[in-house]
């Protein structure tokens, strides 16, 4: 039987692990004892220290950030003091690729395994088993490890070697954030032009600028007035950071992307880091004195 553990339980890691629990039994570790609550239930094992997370032989993180995974794995007290070789790690975390090659430098010389893994899709992808996963590793590796990834989704892809999962990731955000904010804009002129925005949308829908956010994040979440994506402006803006760091990294030029940042930042200064992503659209309004939501 596989031994697995999970680090990191929060809105994503917990129905990623749920989804793990299914099939087996899994350690599971995070710093806020409350997050681990409902998978105890499910059959979770709360483990109280990474030395004994160290035994297991597949072990997954979802943290907020590479430098917590980074601190986690190679601090003072951290997990590679203890882990064995042959040990897999699994970094489900959106992550910025440049620390997850260091990590893997490191680790590899001890033999250890570390893998790339970001999600797209949100918490109910991953209850439902849909979400899209992205396996930044060598193919032998991605072979070994690619059954337990299923057990999560249907949707598993080989991006590539390490950090290609947490490029491909970063990149695919900031194409969300590039084409919502391209679509708020033409959407509003429409807006003001005395077009009704539930018509601009479904039309566009259905012609040659259609896009997710004609397809989802307008209808669903703006014209609807439900106002709720479940996706932070703060982790937003982090997405596209790691793409745009990556950007110059590679000497790309990618000036929509920082554009669109630019724009981001002010439903950022309005609203804050932990709003929702639904929030861009009241800039929009404010800014063009028109109305996308419904008036009641
Ligand atoms: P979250 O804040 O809800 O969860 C993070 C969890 O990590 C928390 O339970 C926290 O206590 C724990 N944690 C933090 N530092 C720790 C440490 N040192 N040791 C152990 N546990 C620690 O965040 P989230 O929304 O679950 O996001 C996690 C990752 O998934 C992020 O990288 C995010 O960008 C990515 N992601 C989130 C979504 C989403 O819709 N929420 C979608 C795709 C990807």
């Amino acid at each position: 039987m596989k031994k697995i553990a999970f680090i990191g339980l929060g809105n994503m890691g917990s129905p990623l692990c749920q989804r793990l629990l299914l099939k087996y039994n899994v350690d599971i570790f995070d710093i806020n004892k409350s997050n681990l609550k409902t998978l105890e239930t499910l059959g979770g094992r709360i483990v109280k220290d990474l030395q004994t997370i160290a035994n297991n032989d597949f072990i997954f993180l979802c943290l907020p950030t590479s430098d917590i995974v980074e601190s986690l794995i190679l601090g003072d007290k951290g997990l590679a003091k203890h882990l064995k070789e042959g040990t897999s790690i699994i970094d489900m975390t959106t992550g910025e690729p440049k620390i997850t090659r260091k990590i893997e430098n490191i680790l590899s010389e001890k033999g250890i395994n570390f893998v790339d893994a970001p999600v797209s899709g949100g918490p109910k992808g991953a209850l439902n088993g849909t979400i899209a996963i992205m396996a930044g590793c060598k193919k032998d590796h991605y072979e070994k490890i690619k059954p337990l990834l299923n057990v999560i989704s249907e949707n598993v892809f080989h991006t590539g070697d390490v950090g290609s999962g947490h490029s491909l990731k970063a990149g695919n955000n900031l194409l969300n954030l590039i084409c919502r904010i391209a679509t708020f804009e033409v959407v509003s002129l429409l807006v003001k032009d005395g077009i009704d925005p539930n018509t601009a949308v479904e039309v566009i829908q259905k012609s040659s600028g259609r896009n997710y956010a004609t397809e989802i994040t307008l209808p669903d979440n703006i014209l609807s007035g439900k106002m709720f994506q479940g996706f932070t402006t703060g982790l937003m803006n982090k997405d596209a950071t790691i793409a745009l760091n990556n950007g110059e990294l590679l000497k790309t030029d990618l000036p929509l992307g920082k554009l669109s940042k630019k724009i981001l930042q002010e439903t950022i200064k309005k609203f804050g880091l932990e709003a929702d992503m639904s929030n861009v659209a009241l800039t929009f309004e404010e800014k063009n004195n028109i109305r996308l939501r419904p008036n009641n």
